[in-house]
């Protein structure tokens, strides 16, 4: 194990004057889920670490769901099983909750927030899929106050996030969906229990009386660096009549677009069914239909 310096912040200023003090040398401490396991496992990108900034004591002012009139505020401590749980969570974003529930086993859920989620920057954290599917946005405090920018745009590639010195998370904004939109969750993992994904998915749907797609977004986890929305797909399944060919379909458009963008690999061959699978499965269960 790595040695290190423990500092307990008890306020959001003094987190970021101390993060500005001490640049790459100090780091962010949340619920530990990742980060302690990383410094125990000796990951090199913890050599030089000298500070842990524990900013669990900010509980009141970082740990809240709150709703607002078009979307919904998440505190960067929130933990998965907040989210997991929250009623207004699960009233307006049920696919994020169904992402928070399969998050490895209760003590992880009760310990790993969603601010430490996102800034491990790892492509298979399972709240990124459908926060971007959300188009949600990040807010980071500084010294100077606060920045806020698309978290799709805070990832800057994978394990690397646009925070500048004397940043951090402080909160997720989330825009409300499309009244009566349908969404969905998936995950793959090697095992059920505390399996971190190898593919997910995240859909939201919204269709009319006849069926039609009026509203689509589209997000596959784990298959490229930096998280996005499949807008393409997006594109493919609005206006359309929803039907298993067509599911099935944009399963085919979105593992050609993996292929396209990552290349074929030797992983490939079972990834490229898997999504596709995967995909389809999702878009059946949002729009309610049965699977085969
Ligand atoms: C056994 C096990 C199973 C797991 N299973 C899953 C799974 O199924 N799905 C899944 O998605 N994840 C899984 N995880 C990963 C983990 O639980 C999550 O990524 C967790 O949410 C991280 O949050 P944390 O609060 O513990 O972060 P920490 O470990 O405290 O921090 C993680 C990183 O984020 C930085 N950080 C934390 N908070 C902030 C902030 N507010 N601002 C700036 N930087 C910050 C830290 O400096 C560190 O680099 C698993 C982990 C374990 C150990």
């Amino acid at each position: 194990m790595f040695h290190f310096d423990y500092f307990r912040a008890n306020h959001i200023e003094e987190v970021c004057s101390f993060l500005q003090q001490h640049g790459d040398k100090s780091r962010i401490l949340a619920g530990g889920t990742d980060l302690m396991v990383q410094i125990h496992e000796k990951d090199p990108k913890w050599a030089q670490l000298e500070w842990v900034v524990d900013i669990s004591a900010l509980q009141k002012e970082l740990r809240y769901v709150r709703e607002e009139e078009t979307e919904v505020h998440i505190g960067a401590l929130s933990t998965h099983t907040d989210l997991e749980t929250s009623p207004v969570i699960q009233e307006y974003f049920p696919l994020l909750s169904a992402a928070c529930a399969s998050v490895g086993s209760p003590q992880i859920r009760n310990m790993g927030t969603i601010g430490g989620s996102i800034c491990n920057a790892s492509p298979a954290a399972d709240p990124l899929t459908p926060l971007i599917a959300c188009d949600a946005s990040i807010v980071l405090q500084g010294v100077d106050g606060r920045r806020t920018l698309l978290l799709s745009d805070f990832y800057l590639g994978k394990g690397q996030v646009d925070l500048q010195p004397g940043e951090f998370v402080v909160e997720f904004v989330v825009p409300k969906l499309p009244c009566k939109a349908v969404t969905r969750f998936e995950k793959l993992g090697r095992r059920k229990a505390l399996a971190i994904s190898r593919l997910n998915a995240a859909v939201v749907l919204k269709y009319n009386e006849q069926k039609q797609i009026e509203f689509a977004r589209v997000v596959a986890g784990c298959i490229f660096t930096k998280p996005k929305r499949l807008t393409e797909m997006e594109n493919l399944l609005v206006g359309k009549t929803i039907s298993r060919e067509l599911f099935e379909q944009a399963g085919k458009a979105v593992s050609e677009e993996m292929i396209r963008v990552t290349g074929y690999r030797w992983s490939t061959e079972y990834k490229q069914p898997a999504l596709e699978g995967l995909m389809e499965r999702a878009l059946l269960t949002a729009a309610e239909m049965e699977l085969e």
